[in-house]
């Protein structure tokens, strides 16, 4: 690049740098940085555009249009070449405007006699924030290097947009982070919550911009990106062994090993750019990048490379996780992603949770599902739009966000809540009652858990027994492979936690999406129907023989109840009730105590098992039927998979007739069943599941009170009639009979 250039670069950014230090009201700020701009470029005009809402952009200062058009003109996205600008993220640069397609003339600005122009974005990692403009009467084509100009002001237009500085007197902008925001994700875990952000993460805050000595940012950058390597290194030699952290931090080695991204930041830092700027402008370009790849491997990449950039901001900035900010009282946890221990770190002092990735089946999903804590996963941008503090209410029930919301929506979210908490009241009186319907069928609600903390449930939810204890949080939550010592003080404490009341231990249920960070992942084609739960331990019986022991000394005479997961065929069952009597005979002959009855069971999971023979059935002491899975296979829709996962009702006929089946098969050989899947927890589905037969429902405690409740009310012959008289009529789903039913009914 010419010195000229770059020196011409570098006195604009002091120029700007002066600006932003002036004590000025927001809107002089702005005017003066498009004065300073055209000035510099040789343009007659230069305008700023900024976002009023996500649609709608407005012009908000400029230097060469008619000023009484500020704040007046107006554009929607994709409207005009600015619209263009907005819209796609792109740079247009045209010699003849008025001759380029979608141009749209805004008569109020005095803009015709202008014939070239020049739009960039201005945007913050990844976040549109509006368009910077330069237009000229001569009729020309901008060169890359004032292309190259106008960028780095527009960075630093977005940056001191963020640093709020143009807000306040006589400013028509508002300052960032402070308008409500609606943001819209996924449900993870229901339920409400209202309380503050904390943020997993804090943003790097960078607040020296510009410099005008290259030499030491660059040696700032260099001694910065030295130390990065220096810790990737020492991370990779400690990571050996986990094939994904490996991976992970070798694309790291690799960026920062790149050529062309010091390049890049050093050329920035010639222009008049601090280190820790020239780091963010590349971050900010990758962010870009990211939201238009579709393809998930270059993703994953960009997303290292949005890692990375946070170190070396770090690094640059001195700025770690602490910030000094105190846990707020009533949390609420707003991360990127986090992984289980992390989480359960916080554990339930956290009042609601807010990925902005993460998914239905991530670990820390499964962890917040059994802490019930309200998740929401998948919500856009909250790491960005977030601040440390601001109001939040998290609808887990459907999914929503309200960040620093208004009061209408405060009032109308806090109905919602003490409706809810009036129902929790009326789920109390009914809680030490049993579970009989209103045509006299006696029901068992028991409940679904898998820690510790899940066990004062037991007593406050009403729940008969632990219906399903999902055994592989304990080892998922961990490091390492616990300790067959430390299982069985564990599930010592369980059975002595439930004082008598049945606990239900499913053995190891790994693999598909639960995968152990200890163990080497296998890299499978189809995970949800690969090598898991049973189908591992049967084949690598050492940790279900340690699990096993450890049950057996828990007991230490009292009951025990054992669930094997996933058996597809009556040969599974048969070998790892083998390793079960083999396990006993072992303590016996080491003079253990055995337990004072045994009871082993399976989940029902493939719809294979449901046509195992005569004689399976006869000699499971249990089943339960593990509906997530269940339903998964039979309508072959991944239960991970957004797409599909909702397609298929549980309602659905072919779903409740193959229940049915079921039942009629464990009636006639008399073998105990049950259901544990998400939807035994659903009043409905709960309601047609006991009118197909069931009679032993296990959920999250927080479901016992609603489903308990709607069941009361219900007659399930009447319930059953309306469900065989609709598969008569061949409806697909049952639900809307029901639930017309429902209204007139209960
Ligand atoms: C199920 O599949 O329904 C079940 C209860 O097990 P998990 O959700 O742990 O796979
Ligand atoms: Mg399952």
């Amino acid at each position: 690049m010419p010195d000229g250039l770059e020196s011409e670069s570098r006195k604009l950014l002091g120029r700007l740098r002066d600006t932003m230090a002036e004590e000025a009201a927001g809107q002089a700020r702005l005017d003066k940085i498009c004065a300073l701009t055209a000035d510099s470029m040789g343009t007659e005009v230069c305008s700023v555009y900024l976002f009023r809402d996500d649609e709608t952009l407005e012009l908000c200062a400029t230097e060469g249009l008619n000023p009484e058009a500020v704040h007046e003109t107006r554009m929607k996205l994709g409207e005009g070449l600015v619209g263009r600008v907005a819209r796609t993220g792109k740079v247009v640069n045209t010699a003849d405007a008025p001759a380029e397609k979608g141009f749209r003339y805004m008569p109020e600005t005095g803009e015709e006699i202008y014939s070239s122009f020049l739009g960039v974005p201005v945007q913050r990692l990844g976040e549109k924030l509006g368009v910077l403009v330069v237009q000229s009467k001569e009729k020309r084509q901008f060169t890359a290097d004032e292309i190259y100009a106008l960028e780095v002001v527009a960075m630093v237009l977005a940056e001191m947009t963020e640093l709020g500085a143009f807000v306040g007197e006589g400013a028509a902008l508002k300052a960032r982070h402070t308008r409500p925001a609606l943001i819209r994700g996924t449900t993870g875990q229901e339920g409400t919550a209202e309380g503050h952000v904390w943020l997993h993460e804090p943003r790097v805050v960078v607040t020296n911009l510009v410099s005008d000595d290259p030499e030491t940012e660059r040696t700032r950058l260099h001694a910065a990106v030295e130390e990065l390597r220096i810790s990737v290194d020492e991370l990779l030699a400690g990571a050996s062994g986990d094939a994904d952290q490996v991976q992970v931090l070798e694309a790291y080695r690799m960026f920062a090993n790149s050529k062309g991204w010091m390049r890049r930041m050093e050329e920035d830092i010639a222009r008049g750019l601090s280190a820790e700027a020239a780091v963010e402008k590349e971050q900010s370009q990758a962010r870009a990048r990211m939201s238009q790849v579709s393809d998930a491997y270059l993703r994953e990449r960009l997303q290292d490379l949005d890692d990375l950039s946070n170190r070396l901001l770090r690094n640059l900035t001195g700025q770690g996780r602490e910030t000094g900010a105190d846990l707020p009282d009533d949390p609420i946890l707003v991360a990127r992603n986090i992984g289980p221990g992390e989480l359960l770190e916080y554990g339930r002092k956290l009042r609601g949770v807010v990925l902005e990735e993460g998914s239905v089946g991530s670990h820390a999903a499964i962890v917040a599902r059994a802490l019930a804590i309200p998740l929401v996963v998948h919500a856009t941008r909250i790491t960005n739009e977030a601040l440390n503090g601001d109001q939040i209410m998290v609808d887990g029930d459907q999914g929503i966000v309200h960040l620093r919301p208004d009061d209408t929506v405060v009032s109308a979210f806090r109905d919602k809540m003490a409706m809810q908490a009036k129902a929790q009241e009326r789920y109390a009186s009914i809680r030490d009652k049993p579970t009989v319907t209103a045509c006299g069928t006696q029901l068992h609600l028991h409940m679904n858990a898998g820690l510790m903390t899940d066990l004062p449930s037991l007593a406050g939810s009403g729940a008969e027994g632990v219906g399903l204890f999902r055994t592989e949080l304990q080892f998922l939550v961990r490091n390492q492979m616990p300790k067959r010592t430390e299982l069985a003080a564990l599930y010592a404490r369980v059975l002595d936690a439930a004082m008598g009341k049945r606990v239900v231990f499913r053995t190891l249920d790994i693999g598909s999406d639960k995968v152990l960070p200890y163990m080497k992942p296998n890299d499978e084609p189809n995970p949800a129907l690969g090598w898991r739960a049973i189908r591992v331990g049967l084949d690598k019986p050492g940790v279900m023989r340690m699990q096993l022991q450890a049950l057996l000394r828990a007991a230490n005479g009292r009951p025990l109840t054992i669930m094997f997961p996933f058996i597809a065929q009556y040969d599974e069952y048969r070998l790892a009730r083998a390793e079960v009597d083999k396990a006993i005979e072992r303590e016996t002959k080491l003079g253990h105590a055995i337990p004072e009855t045994l009871e082993i069971g399976a989940m029902l999971e493939t719809p294979s098992l449901a046509f195992a023979p005569r004689r399976f059935f006869e000699e499971v002491e249990f089943l339960s039927i593990g509906g997530n899975d269940l339903k998964q296979f039979f309508f072959a829709a991944d239960r991970e998979n957004e797409r599909v996962r909702r397609r298929y009702d549980t309602l659905n006929v072919s779903f409740l007739t193959f229940i049915e089946g079921i039942v009629a098969r464990c009636e006639d050989t008399g073998t105990p069943l049950s259901f544990c899947g998400e939807d035994a927890g659903r009043p409905v589905e709960a309601l047609c599941l006991a009118s197909m037969g069931l009679r032993t429902l296990s959920m999250r405690p927080a479901s016992i009170g609603p489903v308990k409740s709607l069941l009361m009310r219900c007659h399930l012959d009447q319930v059953r009639e309306v469900i065989l008289e609709a598969r008569e009529r061949g409806e697909q789903s049952v639900r809307a009979s029901v639930m017309a039913y429902l209204a007139e009914n209960a």
